[in-house]
């Protein structure tokens, strides 16, 4: 009964997202196409648009921005303080190099100044994540669309991008339109410049001919089973525990993460198992620490104050699970508890794809196609990807600045309004 009317005003919503994107008006030619209007997409158009290029992003959902509401369990984790000053944290992403070079030095302050310049407020929590004020992605959401409205960018949803060719007079882009018959028709524009901003995925990377490394789910749960095969993971769904968990490859540490870990009856989840999913292979062992290296003489000394038990240093469910009676053998099982990895789980849920164009075929200083003039990409669209933390927004907003700026210089020959 309850869930009638949710699902009805749902599809109402949508029905009013469709007829809202089948009343834009696309133009037929502009300066700068956008296509996705996802979080680098955004930054893109409000570069190029606020520079002095018309602007028209096209994304493939009913509305723009949408990727971004999903973003940090709906609270946006939308930069680390890590990046900020003058030596950015580069080695949290995959092509270290490559960011730098795009990104420079004030990496950080530069996207914090441009979600500031949106009028967006923030707050550090742990790590270094940077949250919204708000705590809500809506927020970033909103401001962001309502920067690219002000700035002049034609914002498209509903139009699925199906291809994009290089011509005499300039960019072919052909889009579909997405809602069958309620939504807006498949046309059509011509382009000077146009941003790649679709995230990852292959669909239209494949047709541009450029080199893609493959696409794969990263920063997700990851499938395994207890090296000791009496721990029970199905009594444990659902517990979290704050952990420090190594990665090991026949035997030697590949990587270490300290955070939350989130037991699954498939395996391990959280934002520490994210973090190691990034490098894990099916063979792999996550060996956790639980007591986060506390001292053994503490662990013992606290056990027996508990009158043996281990439920004050442990979750009482997660103190059951490894043996419940004797404390001090809980806590020594506790502090190196082992799962043998398989793979990837829940991969359509991950955060991150790894994959995408070879960042080899981009000009750093621009984001400029080498062997395609006029075309240029950001965001998730190329081989970078990076920890958890709020590193990915970051290199999304910051990519797509440069990759929208440039655009704009390739588009309309550098006769810039904002420095005029
Ligand atoms: C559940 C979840 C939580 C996350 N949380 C965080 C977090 O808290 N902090 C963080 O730093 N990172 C987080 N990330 C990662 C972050 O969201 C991405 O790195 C970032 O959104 C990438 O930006 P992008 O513009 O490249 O791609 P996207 O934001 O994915 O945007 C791409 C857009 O292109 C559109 N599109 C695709 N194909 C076409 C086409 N053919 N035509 C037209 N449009 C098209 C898509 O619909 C989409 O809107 C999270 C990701 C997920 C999935």
């Amino acid at each position: 009964m309850a869930r009638g009317p949710r699902r009805a005003s749902r599809s109402q919503a949508r029905e009013e997202a469709l007829a809202a994107a089948s009343a834009v008006r696309v133009p037929a030619r502009c300066d700068v196409a956008v296509i996705g209007g996802g979080a680098s997409g955004l930054a893109a158009a409000v570069a190029a648009a606020e520079a002095g290029a018309s602007v028209t992003v096209l994304e493939r959902a009913v509305e723009c921005g949408r990727t971004i509401l999903a973003t940090g369990n709906g609270r946006c984790n939308l930069m680390n303080a890590a990046l900020r000053g003058p030596a950015p944290a580069w080695g949290r992403y995959n092509e270290p190099a490559f960011v730098a070079a795009v990104c420079g030095p004030g990496f950080g302050d530069d996207a914090l100044a441009f979600l500031e310049d949106c009028g967006i407020a923030w707050a550090e929590e742990e790590g270094g994540r940077l949250y919204p004020l708000s705590r809500q992605a809506s927020s970033v959401r909103e401001a962001l669309l309502a920067r690219a409205r002000r700035a002049g960018a034609v914002l498209a949803p509903a139009r699925e991008v199906t291809g994009a060719t290089p011509g005499a007079d300039g960019w072919h882009v052909a889009y579909g339109g997405a809602g069958g018959s309620s939504g807006p028709a498949a046309d059509s524009l011509v382009a000077r410049s146009v941003v790649l901003a679709a995230g990852g995925g292959e669909g239209l990377t494949r047709s541009l001919r450029l080199a893609c490394a493959p696409y794969e789910p990263v920063l997700c749960s990851l499938a395994c089973t207890p090296a000791d095969g009496r721990l029970d993971l199905g009594a444990l769904d659902g517990r979290r525990a704050h952990v420090v968990a190594r990665l090991l490859r026949s035997g030697a540490e590949v990587a270490r993460e300290a955070g939350e870990a989130l037991f699954r009856p498939y395996g391990l989840s959280g934002i520490a198992i994210f973090d190691l999913s990034r490098f894990a292979l099916p063979g792999d062992v996550i060996a956790l620490d639980l007591m986060c290296g506390m001292d053994r003489d503490r662990g013992r000394r606290l056990v027996a104050a508990a009158g043996g038990s281990a439920t004050g240093v442990l979750d009482p469910v997660i103190a059951a699970a490894l043996g419940g009676a004797d404390g001090a053998g809980v806590l020594e099982l506790a502090r190196d508890l082992r799962f043998v990895v398989s793979g990837p789980a829940e991969p359509e849920r991950a955060q991150v794809t790894r994959g995408g164009l070879l960042v080899s075929q981009f000009d750093p200083a621009t984001l400029a196609a080498r062997e395609l003039p006029g075309l240029f990409a950001c965001g998730e669209a190329l081989d970078v990807d990076a920890a958890c933390g709020g590193f990915n927004l970051a290199w999304a907003w910051k990519s797509g600045l440069v990759a929208g700026r440039a655009a704009w210089g390739a588009a309309c020959g550098g006769t810039d309004r904002t420095s005029a």
